[in-house]
């Protein structure tokens, strides 16, 4: 079925009876080209870009819980190519075009807005750092703009810029950057994906492989044994127990992170803001309510829930360049599993293991990588070569030296 502000009027006009399933509840066949473990976000692009781009719908996604149960339905919504690193801001780059055009893509409204995003500084030695991101963004073809204090407060009057003890000195500006409504990147790739054949099984958990001389042809799940010829693993916050399955203990941890929303309010807040001296990043749902979050719980866990230190510190952060918001009530708060790696950049990469594909560590960021993470995903499966926005991701990075360290603060994966 195809959506269109006609059919809307059509439905509208005869009862809502016409609307179909968005995808299909298939029983798993005995045997697929590709199955993709985990139907969040970057496995159910995957399958779409798999489907749609690469003609190979023979495909599974086998996903334990629900779609958009994961990650993908429980983070901060935030879009950006905002990196620094040449292995990382193409990439991201790539990934934010891919947004630009989701929407007709999948033919499903994801809610992309461009709104902005402004990273404030409030130090000369932070401006200077901003200067050189911004330039190396402005070298992968991205936007950059560098506010002075004036620029910021023509566009956010209600920062504090008096009394705060980091003064807001300025920012910088990616107007390309912005939010998308997360669960419906779910929805619309599942639906993207389904309409050109691929089975998405639910509450499938996959609980092992069918490995033998090196060669993995299967797996094991709770819905029977499923074969393949290509299994591509790609379940996030679950990347260390999944892969542990099949014998490799990965250069990733799981730590919680969580998100905070607040009653609704009229609009106050028209972008991404993002607290320099501390780690607090906000924005408006389209509903009304803020949208924030800060640091990780800074402990290893696979729970979906954090704890009450933290939402001390992200509340603490978001007072301290915004004191009005002290008087809101914060309505909800959730966790989510981060795969966090030890350089803070991703994999995207072939295992020793034949036919066993791994896509993961993508710390708290991921979801702006969702569409340039199941294009390069999609792309590696199809033809065994990695897409060339994705070289960079190799899982024996760490062997040869050649971590990819965006913030340059070590094997810490709790400072990434
Ligand atoms: C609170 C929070 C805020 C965030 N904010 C942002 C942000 O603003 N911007 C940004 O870019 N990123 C953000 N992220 C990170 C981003 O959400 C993730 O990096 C990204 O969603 C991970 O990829 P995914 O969507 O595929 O993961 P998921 O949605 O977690 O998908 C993995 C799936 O694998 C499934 N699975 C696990 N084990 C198995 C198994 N054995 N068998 C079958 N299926 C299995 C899981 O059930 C899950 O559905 C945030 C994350 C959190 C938690």
């Amino acid at each position: 079925m195809r959506y269109s502000a006609l059919r809307v009027i059509k439905e509208a006009l005869t009862g809502h009876k016409g609307w179909e399933p968005v995808w299909r509840s298939p029983e798993p066949k005995k045997h697929y080209d590709v199955i993709i473990v985990g139907g969040g976000g970057h496995g159910l692009a995957t399958a779409h870009y798999l489907a749609n781009q690469y003609g190979i719908n023979n495909v599974a996604v086998l996903e334990k819980g629900w779609i958009g149960g994961g990650n993908v339905g429980r983070n901060t919504t935030i879009i950006r190519s905002n990196y620094l690193l040449p292995e990382n801001e193409p990439f991201y780059e790539y990934s934010m075009k891919l947004w630009e055009g989701l929407e007709q893509d999948t033919n499903y409204n994801s809610m992309v807005s461009q709104r902005g995003i402004l990273n404030l500084y409030h130090s000369d030695g932070q401006r200077d750092a901003f200067v050189r991101r911004g330039n190396g963004m402005l070298m992968a073809g991205s936007d950059a703009e560098i506010l002075d204090q004036d620029g910021v407060r023509e566009l956010y009057p209600f920062l504090d810029f008096e009394n705060a003890r980091f003064p807001i000195k300025g920012g910088l500006l990616h107007k390309r950057g912005g939010t998308v409504r997360h669960d419906a990147v779910a929805w619309g790739y599942a639906r993207g994906a389904d309409s050109k054949g691929v089975d998405i099984i639910q509450n499938c958990e996959v609980t092992g492989f069918d490995i033998k001389d090196g060669v993995c042809t299967g797996v094991k799940t709770t819905k029977g044994d499923i074969g393949a010829n290509k299994i591509a693993v790609c379940v996030a916050g679950s990347s260390s127990r999944v892969m542990a399955q099949a014998g490799m203990n990965l250069p990733i941890e799981s730590q919680v992170l969580q998100a905070f929303v607040t009653e609704g309010l009229k609009p106050v807040l028209p972008g991404v803001v993002t607290f320099g001296a501390g780690h607090f990043y906000v924005s408006q749902s389209d509903k009304g309510g803020l949208v924030f979050g800060g640091d990780l719980d800074g402990y290893n866990s696979y729970a979906q829930r954090g704890n009450l230190p933290v939402v001390e510190d992200v509340c603490e952060g978001g007072i301290a360049i915004m004191p009005a918001i002290g008087r809101v009530k914060l309505l909800r708060s959730w966790g989510g599993i981060m795969d966090m790696s030890m350089d803070g950049s991703p994999f995207i990469d072939r295992t020793h293991i034949k036919g066993l594909y791994f896509n993961g560590g993508w710390c708290y960021g991921g979801f702006k990588a969702t569409p340039a993470s199941g294009m390069c995903y999609a792309h590696l499966l199809a033809t065994d070569t990695p897409h060339e926005f994705a070289k960079g991701f190799k899982l024996d990075r760490f062997r040869r030296g050649g971590m990819i360290d965006e913030k340059g603060v070590g094997a810490q994966p709790n400072l990434h």
